[in-house]
């Protein structure tokens, strides 16, 4: 009866990585390495995350009308993402200027171009593909108020799913709509917007007081911390030798909206997350680490 297992309405960047010495200070010039550019954004990496493992999947986003946009949607196109859904111009391709330094620390300066212009109207104008869709998923790399809208379109039946990615306070129709809200440990201390301890556990509970039907608190290695009103689990992470965890949580959100949109329940799904965002950090980068189904299943643990 849907068209797409999973519809990622978020940002789409080109990461634009120069590794240096040490970085410029103010008035100075500094050589670094040949430019390396990746696709990236939230919205970009869950949508190839979730089509890479085999759901039917469609982005909505907006690119600028120039050589990032389309490598963004050649890149979408080749992972099998449905981009009908990605509009183009009225400012640039969102871009990431990363600069990475001997010791692996990143500095990161980031134009949202025309992320920053996929407005409400855009997501009316979709309003067809949203009734599309059995899971929807959402980050906050595009205007709130656009977030607020998908909330607003929201068919009877279909699943919202939201990162909310650079965290800040959430209005409460976005927070009741949200099953799960997906957190790791920074975005739920901007949430809860309170001092909070350090015990997930609280966290999940005070988290679920402020109206998602479901929680998740992604805690890197430590795997997962899942509530709702009738359970509260840590599902464990699969032990792997990391080597990059850019993207992990992306591959984890991806994985877990759709296996929810399969039915699973949300222990379920979180554990077969765990294996995607565990498979991710075993590979440099971030689209290219993301693991086909095949791939999860052998992942030993
Ligand atoms: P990022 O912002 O770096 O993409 P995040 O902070 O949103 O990540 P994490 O908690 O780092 O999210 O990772 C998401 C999930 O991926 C974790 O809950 C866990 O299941 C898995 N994962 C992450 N790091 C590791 C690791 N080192 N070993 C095994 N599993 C991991």
């Amino acid at each position: 009866m849907y068209d797409y297992d999973l519809l990622v309405v978020g940002s789409a960047n080109a990461d634009l990585v120069i590794g240096v010495e040490r970085r410029p200070g103010p008035g100075e010039t500094v050589l670094g390495s040949d430019l390396s550019v990746h696709t990236g954004g939230k919205g970009a990496n869950q949508a190839v995350a979730a089509a890479r493992l085999g759901a039917r999947t469609a982005l909505l986003a907006r690119v600028g009308d120039d050589a990032h946009g389309r490598l963004l949607l050649d890149s979408q196109r080749s992972a099998g993402v449905d981009t009908a859904g990605v509009l183009s111009g009225g400012a640039p391709t969102g871009v990431a200027l990363i600069t990475v330094d001997p010791s692996g620390d990143n500095s990161i300066v980031v134009s949202p171009g025309a992320n920053a212009r996929l407005t409400p109207a855009d997501i009316r104008d979709a309003s067809a593909q949203l009734r599309a869709s059995r899971v929807i998923s959402a980050q906050l790399e595009i205007p709130l108020e656009t977030v607020g809208e998908v909330v607003a379109g929201l068919a009877p039946g279909s699943r919202f799913v939201l990162n909310p990615s650079p965290p800040v306070p959430l209005p409460a129709a976005i927070l009741a709509a949200c099953d799960p809200l997906i957190v790791n440990e920074h975005e739920a201390r901007v949430v809860l917007g309170a001092s909070v301890g350090d015990d997930p556990e609280e966290w999940a509970r005070a988290l679920l007081a402020l109206g998602p039907r479901s929680v998740v608190i992604t805690l890197g290695a430590r795997g997962a911390l899942v509530a709702d009103d009738r359970t509260t689990a840590l599902v464990p992470s699969v032990r792997v030798r990391a080597v990059d965890t850019t993207g992990a949580g992306d591959a984890f959100t991806a994985a877990l909206a759709w296996r929810l949109g399969a039915g699973e329940s949300l222990v379920e799904a979180a554990s077969y997350a765990a294996r995607v965002g565990a498979a991710a950090v075993t590979k440099e980068g971030a689209q290219v680490s993301f693991p086909t189904a095949a791939e999860v299943a052998s992942l030993a643990g």
